[in-house]
């Protein structure tokens, strides 16, 4: 997919206004002021509203997506009967089933403007049923949506029997992320050397790591410790992420100061995962009850990368969720206390830019020589977007139009009122 396309008068999530971006070949070709249309080239008013480069999700899981419900629903809760239902589930899986399933998640997707997801795919099954079937979507989606697989570990790489050996067989298909799950090996020591022994085989083979760690309410997990010590020694920075790190929530203050310039050192990218974990976590809390996020701004200020991800959608963990993330950077800023204007644009950016990064996505971004993706935001900033989880005009890969949702208006009946409301700006603001 490249294309010719003209966007004019478009605001941009840096805060210019009445930009223009041209699009040739599929590539950026030029950013400015009342640019020069090429001859065809189709173009688009924004009038004013905000152009961004598309959403990425840096962790899902497609081979579990849309299956709630199936074989039944999870009664407590709990990440762990999550698990154990997934295990159910899995004897039940047909290959079709599951590319089925998160190919209409993909459609889902592409109409929300998130256009790069990386997902975990479960190793820990002899037929590799969902490594297969998720290889396939990644194939067919590949013209529209970039997916990145991570072969992960689900009943861990060293309590489940064969569980290394598939995730060997998986990365052998072309799996191409290294993934792990540390807290919920036997013991802490078997979490260790699961960190190890995953860390160590990324090496080997030049792959990046993205490891569920320390997702649990337990202060004393340590797993991104490790995570961060075999980083170093292995020289792996910036190729490693650390996912979920709720346990972080709850440790002692102490060590958290100790451990976080230690995660800087080693160039960890970190996940949260605000709104599975605000609702997984905690539960064998009475009250007060612990927030289930990690320390999002805490971490920003060290200066380590931190994407949010959506994690799931109607599936054994969690029944709710559209791919929609601004629906996840809203959770995430609203668990995190990040109301500011500053704070806001971080929680965007952690949807954005933030797991590009994460990714390696190449050419991602508004500059000359990106790729010509983007979404256009029924909103005139961030924030704004943000607040009003805005709908997503238009959205574009390579210069193609993908999708195109009708404005949110309301047509009001009220005397002496507007006859038509949008929500976007407050009526002082444009005085
Ligand atoms: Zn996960």
């Amino acid at each position: 997919m490249s294309a010719d396309l003209l966007i004019r008068h478009a605001t941009l999530p840096d805060g210019r206004t009445d930009t223009d971006v041209l699009a040739l070949n599929g590539r950026i070709a030029a950013v400015g002021s009342a640019l020069a249309a090429p001859a065809g080239a189709p173009e688009v008013d924004a009038a004013g509203q905000l152009l961004s480069p598309p959403f990425v999700d840096a962790h899902f899981h497609m081979d579990a997506t849309l299956s709630q419900g199936l074989p039944r629903v999870n009664r407590s809760g709990t990440l762990l009967e999550g698990i154990q239902l997934w295990g159910e589930l899995k004897p039940l899986l047909t290959e079709e089933a599951i590319a089925e399933r998160a190919l209409q998640y993909c459609d889902w997707a592409v109409a929300r403007g998130l256009l790069a997801i990386r997902s975990h795919v479960d190793v820990c099954d002899e037929r590799l049923l969902a490594v297969r079937a998720l290889l396939e979507v990644k194939r067919r989606v590949a013209p529209y949506l970039d997916l990145q697989l991570v072969a992960f570990p689900q009943d861990g790489v060293l309590r489940a029997p064969g569980a290394l050996e598939n995730l060997k067989r998986a990365l052998d298909l072309g799996v191409e992320v290294v993934g792990g799950i540390p807290h919920f090996e036997r013991t802490m020591a078997d979490g260790a050397e699961s960190v190890r022994l995953l860390c160590e085989l990324a090496a080997e083979r030049g792959l990046r790591v993205d490891m569920h760690c320390d997702e649990s309410d337990d202060p004393l997990s340590r797993h991104v410790e490790t995570l961060a010590f075999h980083t170093q020694r292995l020289a792996l920075h910036g190729r490693v992420t650390g996912s979920h790190l709720t346990s972080m929530h709850s440790m002692d203050n102490y060590y958290v100061s100790k451990l976080i310039p230690l995660m800087a050192e080693a160039q960890l990218h970190t996940v949260a995962n605000p709104l599975i974990n605000i609702t997984l976590q905690g539960r064998h809390d009475s009250y007060p009850k612990r927030r289930g996020m990690t320390r999002v701004p805490e971490l920003m200020a060290a200066g380590i990368n931190v994407g949010f991800g959506h994690d799931c959608v109607m599936d054994p963990w969690y029944a709710l969720g559209s791919g929609d993330m601004l629906e996840v950077a809203s959770m995430g800023l609203h668990v995190a206390q990040m109301t500011s204007v500053q704070g806001q644009r971080q929680c965007f950016d952690a949807v954005t830019v933030n797991n590009a990064r994460i990714l390696g996505l190449e050419g991602y971004g508004l500059d000359v020589g990106c790729r010509a993706d983007f979404v256009l935001l029924q909103a005139t900033s961030p924030e704004e977007a943000l607040r009003l989880r805005a709908q997503r005009l238009l959205v574009v890969r390579g210069g193609t139009v993908l999708s195109r949702m009708a404005p949110a208006v309301a047509q009001l009946a009220l005397p002496g009122r507007p006859a038509r409301v949008d929500f976007t700006r407050h009526p002082m603001a444009t005085r």
